[in-house]
Order: structure tokens, then sequence, then C-alpha cells
């Protein structure tokens, strides 16, 4: 009963808390927070520690430092200059400083002569004065309790237009006070004491209004871990029902797969070997496969998804392969026609940019199982296309196919077996914990003879010293890729720049020369005839859109220019590097930048100079990104981390899935009284996706 009150109180709406009008709550909504619960697992962005005020006369250059004065002199910037910083005189007990803001006219109608600040930043030199550059800064107001705000570590939080941070930490204060004591404990005690962490309500505490940095970082060690704990339950759930679920035992004798493999004129690795080893064995088995192939570019995962096509066709079944975009399906077509078709596999392309009527005939043939292998974008999946007798499903790409589309998947009758590649390779422990819900295999190696890539960042006034080198190259028997970007709300604009790039280097750079345009407005028999001529070395430089990003395979080809590099994510970058390179011949990747990069865009130059290793690459992309959005957790269907750091938490996590798994080794659905918290909190924090899977 009294569980019931607690939990409905946590659920009661913001603005319903006494102090918090309409006004508020909206903005409150706004950084996602609607109920009591909501704002109580809304954790500082970090803490000030506030009982060690610098007194002035203290400051160091270079050191960051909390202080607090009086306001006794405000300097706005003249008008229209904007190099001029915003400053204001302060004093404390101990003497003077100076506080310095760029860019922030509009501080001029916030600071007041006579206010009392808080200030936390950055010391440093100006004109040889001390002065706080761009501090944070808190007005203190008449009559608040300034307990709260200093003498303390204080919690700093992400604010929202109009949200002063005082006002929201009071709030939280008043929250904390009345209602932390209402959170449930989740873990069992055994785990808890186990794992030496706080009670739930404690660290909940502790995280807004820590007594210390030891008690700070005990609750937020807690937090982590449940979060930890919901993600890989959520996860271990997922992985308990695919493993007991029936799916088809896909076990024929190989004898394509021997076709497939006497016409290759090279042998696979072994890398390729285990990968395959334990695909087929999976396949063979009686439930269904799931399991995650990763590899960086260049690595073979081709021809190791094409075996495991052939099994399934082998053994009765039809394949499918998904690809995120229609050009990448189009690509991939091209590949798996390329080595299938000799086999008299009977394959076809569905992309919605087929007429209605021709793709009405190819989706008939599919379902009458006249065709044994489809290739097509993800939506082969959402639109319900049906198969006679679908056995196995490779999906490129896995970012953007998440746990809700593999539960669909799984919901398609017969369980058919899933692989799922990806060349943007991720740590392993960060795999298992994103996609812990898969078995994961690594292709650790690449083929023989590869060499590394010389990688370059040029600005704009080497383009002539380009120009001549991509000449020698082709005068030695190369090919070259030129790339330009595609921005999305301009692609017309971007067409352009590409149609005028390629008209520019045929007619005045290289008239000598064939040059060749690719781009994604083509249709597709016009980019099967360019990619097929490239191939044939019968263009010496194709200039292209992103197009190309992943799927082509020409060993010929050993420069890769990628005009405007910075606009370019570090992932797609490496993944341009990885078209050139795959020959005996060395290659080069070079990055041509305006010269003028932000700071991240400049760490992606960096990374890709100074590394061809996918999996670091992989690392540094997730930094600069951040989780959120390296995985798309929103698309993916994975809870949302809000106190888990996924880079630095890699241990915690790991504790996690231990236990997780040992949690559903011993009730599978979490129906055990003892877990009714745990089980009420998965369900909430997974959203309806657990559900989902279940009725799949
Ligand atoms: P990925 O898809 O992993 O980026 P691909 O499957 O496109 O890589 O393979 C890259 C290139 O390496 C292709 O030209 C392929 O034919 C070749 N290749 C694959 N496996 C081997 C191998 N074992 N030995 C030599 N070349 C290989
Ligand atoms: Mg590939």
């Amino acid at each position: 009963m009294k569980q019931t009150d607690a939990a409905s109180t946590l659920a009661t709406p913001l603005r319903f808390v006494k102090g918090v009008g309409p006004h508020r709550a909206s903005q409150l909504e706004r950084k996602g927070l609607r109920t009591i619960e909501d704002a109580l697992l809304f954790v500082p962005l970090r803490h000030e520690d506030r009982t060690r005020l610098t007194p002035f006369r203290s400051l160091v250059p270079g050191q960051a430092a909390t202080c607090s004065g009086v306001i006794v002199g405000v300097s706005p910037p003249p008008p229209g200059r904007s190099r001029v910083p915003f400053t204001v005189m302060l004093r404390d007990s101990s003497g003077y400083a100076t506080a310095s803001w760029f860019g922030w006219r509009y501080l001029a109608r916030v600071l007041k002569r006579g206010q009392q600040l808080v200030l936390h930043g950055r010391v440093g030199r100006y004109k040889g004065a001390i002065v706080l550059q761009q501090p944070d800064y808190e007005v203190v107001e008449n009559g608040e309790d300034e307990r709260l705000h200093t003498g303390r570590l204080v919690p700093v939080y992400s604010l929202t237009e109009g949200l002063p941070q005082r006002a929201l930490r009071s709030l939280m204060w008043r929250l904390v006070e009345s209602h932390a004591a209402d959170v449930e404990e989740v873990l069992p005690d055994s785990l808890r004491a186990r794992r030496g962490l706080v009670g739930r309500a404690q660290a909940i505490r502790d995280a807004h209004f820590p007594e210390t940095d030891a008690t700070l970082a005990a609750a937020s060690r807690r937090l982590a871990f449940d979060e930890g704990l919901l993600l890989q339950l959520g996860l271990a759930i997922l992985r308990s029902r695919v493993a007991r679920a029936r799916g088809l035992a896909l076990n024929p004798r190989g004898d394509l797969v021997a076709r497939l493999r006497a016409r290759l004129p090279w042998k696979l690795t072994g890398a390729q070997e285990r990968v395959w080893e334990e695909i087929r064995r999976d396949m063979a088995a009686p439930h269904p496969m799931h399991r995650l192939l990763q590899g960086d570019v260049g690595s073979g995962k081709t021809i190791v998804a094409a075996q495991g096509v052939l099994t399934a066709i082998e053994a009765g079944y039809q394949a499918a392969v998904m690809a995120p975009t229609e050009i990448l399906a189009e690509q991939h077509f091209m590949t798996f026609r390329q080595l299938l078709d000799p086999l008299g596999v009977r394959l076809t392309l569905l992309t919605s940019s087929l007429k209605p009527r021709e793709r009405a005939a190819r989706r008939a043939v599919l379902a009458a199982g006249e065709i044994e292998c489809v290739v097509g974008t993800h939506a082969l999946v959402q639109e319900g296309v049906d198969f006679r007798r679908l056995g196995l499903v490779v999906v490129d790409e896995q970012h953007r196919f998440g746990v809700e589309q593999r539960a669909r998947l799984r919901g398609k009758g017969e369980h058919p077996d899933l692989l799922v590649m990806t060349a943007t390779p991720i740590p392993r422990t960060l795999a298992l914990t994103i996609y812990g819900d898969l078995d994961v295999s690594v292709l650790d190696e690449l083929p023989p003879g590869r060499r590394p890539v010389v990688t370059v960042a040029r600005s704009e006034g080497k383009r002539r010293a380009i120009y001549k080198f991509l000449r020698e190259q082709v005068a030695g028997g190369r090919q070259i890729y030129v790339v330009y970007p595609l921005v999305e709300e301009s692609e017309a604009l971007d067409l352009k720049a590409a149609t005028d790039m390629a008209r520019h280097l045929a007619d005045d750079v290289f008239p000598d020369l064939v040059v060749g345009l690719l781009h994604g407005r083509l249709g597709f028999e016009e980019k099967d005839a360019i990619m097929r001529r490239f191939k044939a070395g019968e263009i010496h430089v194709l200039v292209s859109t992103t197009v190309i990003e992943v799927g082509i395979d020409v060993p010929n080809a050993s420069v890769m220019l990628i005009e405007h590099a910075e606009r370019f994510g570090l992932s797609q970058l490496h993944q341009l590097r990885g078209r050139v390179g795959r020959g005996e011949w060395k290659s080069y990747c070079i990055l041509l930048t305006s010269g003028h990069l932000t700071e991240e865009a400049q760490r992606r130059v960096d990374a890709m100079t100074s590394t061809n290793d996918g999996f670091r690459i992989a690392e540094v992309d997730l930094e600069l990104r951040g989780p959120g959005e390296f995985f798309g957790t929103r698309q993916s269907g994975l809870p949302e981390f809000r106190a888990v750091d996924l880079l630095r938490d890699t241990s915690l996590l790991e504790e996690a899935r231990r236990e997780a798994s040992a949690i559903i080794a011993r009730d599978r659905e979490l129906s055990d009284p003892a877990h009714r918290a745990l089980r009420a909190e998965l369900l909430a924090r997974w959203r309806g996706k657990l559900a989902l899977a279940t009725a799949g």
C-alpha cells in the first residue's frame, strides 16, 4: 500500500508541485522533466566545490576557480565592437577582480552594480590584469537559502532558456528533501551487498546534494549501475528468448559454398575461416541465429555473408540482404550479383524507386519462391514483403537497424537467421553492452598484402600540386576517386558543385583523361554502367557524391581525394578511405579542407591522419559524437543513457552484464516477487519494447 502511494507521488506532474507555475513547468518539460520522478533522476552536469571559494587575491592564471564578489563596475563593449569583451569589476574581502565575456551583449541587461555574484571559470590574463574568462555566473538574490548555493558541493544543472540555475537548484533541493525517500529500492539486498552499492534513495539524494566527493562518487556509481543493469536485463531477456525459440536448422552439404570458394582467386584469411565457422554452426543449429559481424573496411565481410546466403539457399530457403539506404542496396546488389550469378542463384533488387508495376512483379516472384536472394533496404522488413521460405536475413550497417526492427524480424513466422554486419567496429566490451542481444564475431585480420593508406590533410592552396600528383598516378596506370559531400538540405546545390567540378576536371585539368561522374540522382542502370566502366579501367577519374561510400571495390584505384573533408563524419571518412588500398599499390587518401576548421572537425582530420585502425577511429568518433548520436539510441530502441558514460564505465557495465545474466538465468521474465520493483523499472525504461518482443 505504502509503495503505491510513493509511486503515485513520484508520478505527480511537476506543475502540481508548490511553487511551480505553468510557465516554469513548460520550461522543465523542455528538459524532458514532467514528473517528480523525472526531476529526481535528472542528475547534475557537474558539481562545484564552493566550500572553498577562492579569494580574488589568490587567483592563479591557468587554473579554474570558484569565487564570489559584489559588482562594483560594469563596462559593456562599445557599439559595433564585437571583439571587445563585456567586463565587470568585482570586489570581495581580499581585493578586486575582473570577469569578461565575449559576445554576451545581453549581459548588459542582466548584470548590475551592487549585485552579488558567484562565479566559476578559468583564470587568465588580459592586458596584464587577472581576469575570469567566460565564467559561469549566478546572481545571488536576497532572501535565498544560501546554504544551497554556497559553502558546499553545489550541483550545476543543464539549463534551458529562461530557467535560472538557482531556481532549478532550489526546486531540486525541495524535491529531493521531500521525495527522495519515496524512491523505491529496486535491487535485491544480496546484490547490493555483493557489489557494495549504496541504496537508491540515498544515491539520488547524494547525486544532487552530496556531502563529500566520496558520497558523490558512490551515488554516481549506483545510478550508473542501475542504468547498466536495466539495459543488460532487457538485452538478456531478448537474448534468452531467442536462444529458446525454435528456429531453422540450415545445414546443407555445402556444395554451393564449395563452388563459390573454388572460383575465388585467393584463400580466405584465418579470421574469415573462423568467423564463417561460427556463422555456419549457428545456422545449422535449430535456434535462430542472431549474430553481429564486425570488421574494418576491407576486411572481407562480403564473402563471409555470401557463404551464409548460399547456405540458406542450398538448404531450400530464401535469403534477404538489407542496407540502410537505396544507394547502398544497389551497391550490394551489384556485389552479390557478381558473386552469386555464376552459381546460378536467382537474385533481385527491391527498392522504392522501382516503378510500381515492376515492384509488384518482383514481390510476386519473391512470394512464389522463384527468387532465392533479394537485396533491398530495411523497408523490406517494415513493409511486410512476403517470402515463401525466408531462411536468412543479412543486414548491413547495424546502427540504423535497432532492437525494435530485430524484434519485428523475429516476429516473421519462421524465425529466420539474422546476420548483422558493421564496418564501424566498436570495442568488444562496448559491443556486448550495446548489442547484448546479439552474439559477436570479429574479423580482426585484413587480407594479406594490404598496405596502410597514406592519409594527408591539405588546404586549398595545394590544389595544383594535388592535380599534378593525380596525373602522375594515372600515368602510372592507377585510377582516382574525387568525392564531394552531400548535405541534405541543399542536395541540388551539392549536385551542381559535383557536376561543375567534373566538367572542370574534364575540360580544363585533365582534358586528355576520361573523367566520369556518379551521383545519387542517376538511375540504377546508369550508375551500374559507370561503375562497370570504372572497374574496367575505362574511366581514369571518378567524381562522385558520397554514393560510393560502401561497396565499391576497384583494387586499381589508388587515390581517394575528398573535397570539403571537414563536412564528413569520421566513420564516413574512414569508409571512403577504405575504397583505396585494396590492391598491391601504395595508396593515398587526401583530405582537402577549407583550412578554418572547428575544433571537432580538426579532431576528425587528426584522427584520420594518425591512424588506419577502424577500431581506434570508431572510439574517437564515439567520443566526439557521444553515445546518443553514435548509436542513435532513440532509433535503436535502447533506453537512454543519463548516468552511464559508455566509454568510462566499461568495467561497471561488465559487472552489470554479469549480474543481469545471472538474474535472467534464474528468473527468465522477472516473475519472482523479489524482482517486482526491478521488473517495473525495467518495463518503464524500455517503454514497451520488451513487450513488443514478446508479441513477436
Ligand atoms: P568489407 O565489406 O569488409 O569492407 P569486402 O568484402 O568488400 O570488405 O572485401 C574487400 C576486398 O578484399 C574485396 O576486393 C575482396 O574481394 C577482397 N578480399 C576479401 N577476402 C580476401 C582474402 N581472403 N584475400 C584476398 N582478398 C580478399
Ligand atoms: Mg562491404
